[in-house]
């Protein structure tokens, strides 16, 4: 505002320096001529003079001329005008006998400094403008230095737009966090007790949990001024900015105790330090430093909380999650069903549902998605009501919209030889019978061989909500993704590239269980490889061999042998239920989809 208001005011001057050169320029025209005092003399004798008007102080004449024309004569060198020109002939008698008029101006306190502002108010003018213009210069400078200024937004607790209500599924971070908001509501309580304020609050949790949410729910609740700011927005161009920002932040703060400042996303200046390319000392570490040094600085009577979020606590610098720091650790972690039919009652809020829709159906069938799929799930199920006219969201629209999340939208109008059909579907169907027939794997909800995403035909297990596998659900699990691939040989004898993603994951999965799970009898309950990453990047770039060439070889061999096991286990499922095999198969090159009760129907 104030720099506009700046630039305003410049741009008037520059306007206004232009006008008076344009205004003097255009009196030059028809300025008066100045003559000098014999000429006045020579006109005045020669009876050419109709007036003249002496100045103040003699120090000008104003002549008017016999033809009207009126030209100025000015002192010069101290010689007296009137006395000059009596010198110069003019005397009485010319005077009378053309009927001159001899003036005498009185005296204009301010004449003469007119004249002196008239000449020097360009001058005054362009000084300003230079001034302002040097003005603007510094404010540049001031600009570089604004950038040390924190952009945090600081949000107050008077009118909440989020609030725990508007976040589930996450019940003990929820309970740890309205601690934390009463502390900042009755600090008096928890002193009284000799408790300490916790410090730092450190939100960890995979991207779409809700953390951010989550702290919008905070500073909705906590009736306190709330900073909240991501950790990219401390990075700049320059090093120091970052530093200068993180000070600047903690100095606003400090003024508007009680508050919450939120850094989100920290894990953009938060990481391991001295492991950026660019040598020890770059900004990022910098930033992180004066980040430390502010959290170390203000006492427990500051009342300042500070959150944070993450979805790489893994990267983070040893020193960020100290106690005294971020000593609290609130773990937002994906969804369980039951949270995930919270969070669906939450998103259908204000979205008309048809009868039919049964939400507790829809969370069973979407383990492992995060809050942010959720929202996501509920809004396509929405475009896909709209899309067909209907005046609510039905079941089926909830179905397709999951399918939609998981694999990606249908390709109906991908075409497909009746022989490439009849390849998808005994691969579908592969996959389908050897899940139904051995005990671990999760039952079949749909098999389908119509195309959607990358995928040719799927086939999707209903899964659970799991944290741990066992060995023998691997071992089933393999053989049910090989189910494929063994139909497809089984049935033509050939095989095709439909398979290329079935191995992909068989593969990775039973190198898993080998080097990571220590499933593996010949090798041991060991761990093989140190994942090795480029903390910079924050990515992972490859596996650090830790073993011997020998245990390489083993390993191979380890894996090559679970996987040719699984394979078998799958073919012979396939054998046994042959007959079944073929019948599912031709019903998908039917009805290109089967569901649950229909496989369940078949199977029997
Ligand atoms: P992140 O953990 O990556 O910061 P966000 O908080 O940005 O995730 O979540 C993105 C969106 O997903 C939210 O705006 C919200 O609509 C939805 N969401 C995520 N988690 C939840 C939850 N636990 N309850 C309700 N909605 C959620
Ligand atoms: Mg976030
Ligand atoms: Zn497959």
């Amino acid at each position: 505002m104030s720099r506009w208001f700046r630039n305003g005011t410049l741009y008037l001057l520059i306007l206004a320096a232009f006008f008076i050169l344009l205004f003097r320029l255009a009196n030059s025209g028809q300025q008066q001529i100045e003559i000098g005092i014999n000429k006045v003399a020579l006109d005045a004798r020669n009876g050419l003079v109709k007036s003249i008007s002496v100045t103040s102080g003699d120090t000008m004449l104003r002549v008017k001329l016999t033809s009207g024309d009126e030209v100025l004569s000015r002192k010069e060198a101290g010689v007296p005008l009137l006395d000059t020109l009596a010198q110069l002939g003019v005397t009485e008698d010319v005077i009378d006998q053309y009927g001159m008029k001899i003036n005498f101006e009185p005296e204009s306190p301010w004449g003469n400094w007119m004249a002196i502002l008239g000449s020097l108010l360009p001058l005054l003018l362009f000084g300003g403008l230079i001034f302002f213009l040097f003005r603007q210069a510094q404010g540049g400078a001031n600009q570089a230095l604004s950038f040390g200024k924190s952009k945090a937004r600081v949000l107050s607790g008077d009118k909440p737009t989020v609030t725990f209500e508007d976040v589930a599924g996450v019940e003990e971070a929820k309970q740890e966090l309205i601690e934390v908001v009463d502390f900042l509501r009755e600090p008096e309580k928890f002193i009284a007790l000799g408790a300490r304020i916790p410090k730092g609050v450190l939100m960890v949790g995979p991207p779409g949990c809700g953390k951010t949410l989550m702290a919008r729910a905070v500073a909705g609740e906590a009736a306190v001024p709330f900073f909240s700011i991501s950790g990219s927005e401390f990075v700049e161009m320059f090093v120091g900015v970052g530093a200068s920002r993180v000070r600047d932040l903690f100095d606003q703060a400090k003024e508007q105790s009680p508050c919450i400042v939120f850094i989100d996303e920290v894990d953009a200046v938060g990481r391991h330090r001295g492991a950026g390319l660019g040598g020890s000392h770059d900004e990022r570490e910098q930033t992180l430093n004066q980040i430390l040094v502010e959290m170390d600085g203000f006492d427990t009577d500051t009342n300042i909380i500070i959150m944070a979020a993450t979805n790489r606590p893994d990267i983070l610098d040893q020193a960020l999650l100290r106690p005294g720091r971020f000593d609290r650790r609130v773990v937002i972690d994906r969804p369980d069903m039951k949270g995930r039919r919270k969070i669906l009652d939450i998103h259908v809020r204000g979205k008309p549902l048809a009868r039919g829709v049964n939400l507790e159906v829809v969370a069973k069938q979407t383990p492992g998605f995060s809050g942010a799929d959720i929202e996501n799930l509920v809004n396509e199920a929405a475009i896909l009501a709209a899309r067909r006219d209907a005046k609510s969201i039905g079941m089926e629209d909830m179905q397709e919209a999951i399918e939609k999340v998981i694999a990606g939208p249908e390709r109906k109008s991908r075409l497909i030889s009746d022989e490439e059909r009849e390849i998808i579907a005994y691969h579908e169907a592969g996959h389908a019978v050897v899940m139904h027939s051995l005990p671990h794997c999760d039952p079949v909800h749909k098999v389908s061989i119509v195309s959607r995403g990358m995928a040719l035909g799927y086939t999707m297990p209903l899964l659970e909500d799991r944290h741990l596998h066992h060995k023998a659900k691997f071992e089933d699990d393999l053989a049910g993704f090989l189910g494929g691939r063994a139909a497809e040989e089984l049935i033509f004898g050939d095989v095709t590239t439909g398979a290329g993603n079935d191995l992909e994951r068989v593969t990775k999965m039973a190198r898993s269980m080998v080097t990571q799970y220590g499933m593996s009898k010949k090798l041991g309950p060991l761990q093989f490889g140190e994942k090795e990453e480029l903390v910079f990047l924050g990515k992972e770039i490859g596996e650090q061999r830790n073993y011997s060439e020998a245990v390489a070889r083993e390993i191979d061999f380890e894996i090559k042998r679970i996987v040719t096991e699984a394979y078998e286990r799958a073919k012979n499922a396939l054998i046994e239920n042959k007959d079944k095999l073929t019948e599912l198969a031709e019903r998908l090159m039917e009805a290109e989809t089967v569901d649950a009760s229909e496989f369940e129907a078949l199977m029997v």
